[in-house]
């Protein structure tokens, strides 16, 4: 689905990457492997950072934000063990790297940021990329987005002081959401799953994402 028609040059460093970073430090998920292979993360970065698109760190781009470091964001996609047949919510659409991951590995894709120019920004590279199953949305995220749901699996791309309770509430049963929780400082990742109603809590690594702000995240400022 990737791609535009052009040749493309950063094909090795892909390949790099998922060996070096990702199948190396654990990632097993064929089709997580399959799709960070397939999306173009220097289509996302901003033009001055393409030479080091692939390489093992997160990457700034616009608003003080950051396209996460492969390997975590891989880690997360693996958690979520999604499924060709599954709604997905991600919060923090940032670039759209990570909304193309999932385009690739999922039915179909909402995606909510707070901050609108990097919405439009992210919209016209999605669609350049020829992605159809992808909606993108403004607006406070922490609250999900009770109009698309139930979803099959979320994953929150800033940190939480707590899992957001109308997230939870968004979550089919059986459904799965990967989340950073802790404060704007660190964070652990966990992966929540909604068994018979009730929250199963695994904790996965530590790792440090910029803050959800909102009504159930952090404040701003
Ligand atoms: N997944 C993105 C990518 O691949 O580029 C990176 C996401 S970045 C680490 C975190 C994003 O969360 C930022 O774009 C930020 O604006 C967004 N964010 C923070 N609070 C939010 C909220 N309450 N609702 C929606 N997005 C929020």
């Amino acid at each position: 689905m990737a791609g535009n028609g052009q040749p493309d040059v950063h094909q090795a460093a892909r390949i790099a990457m998922v060996e070096t970073q990702l199948r190396s430090r654990g990632i097993r998920d064929q089709r997580v492997l399959d799709a960070m292979l397939a999306v173009p993360r220097h289509e996302f970065a901003p033009p001055h950072y393409e030479g080091r698109a692939y390489g093992d760190h997160p990457i700034p781009i616009a608003e003080s934000q950051t396209i996460s470091q492969p390997y975590v964001v891989a880690a997360m996609l693996e958690a979520l063990e999604i499924r060709p047949e599954d709604n997905v919510l991600e919060v923090g659409t940032g670039s759209g790297y990570q909304t193309a991951l999932l385009a690739e590995l999922a039915r179909r894709v909402h995606s909510i940021d707070r901050h609108a120019t990097l919405v439009e920004q992210a919209g016209p590279i999605l669609k350049r990329l020829g992605y159809e199953n992808i909606a993108l949305h403004v607006g406070d995220g922490s609250q999900g987005l009770p109009q698309a749901a139930p979803f099959d699996a979320i994953v929150v791309a800033a940190a939480a002081p707590q899992v957001p309770p109308p997230l939870f509430e968004q979550l089919r049963e059986g459904g799965r959401m990967v989340i950073p929780v802790g404060s704007p400082y660190g964070q652990e990742l966990q992966l929540v799953r909604k068994h018979q109603g009730q929250m199963l809590i695994s904790r996965q690594e530590g790792v440090r994402f910029v803050p959800l702000i909102g009504e159930e995240g952090f404040r701003a400022g």
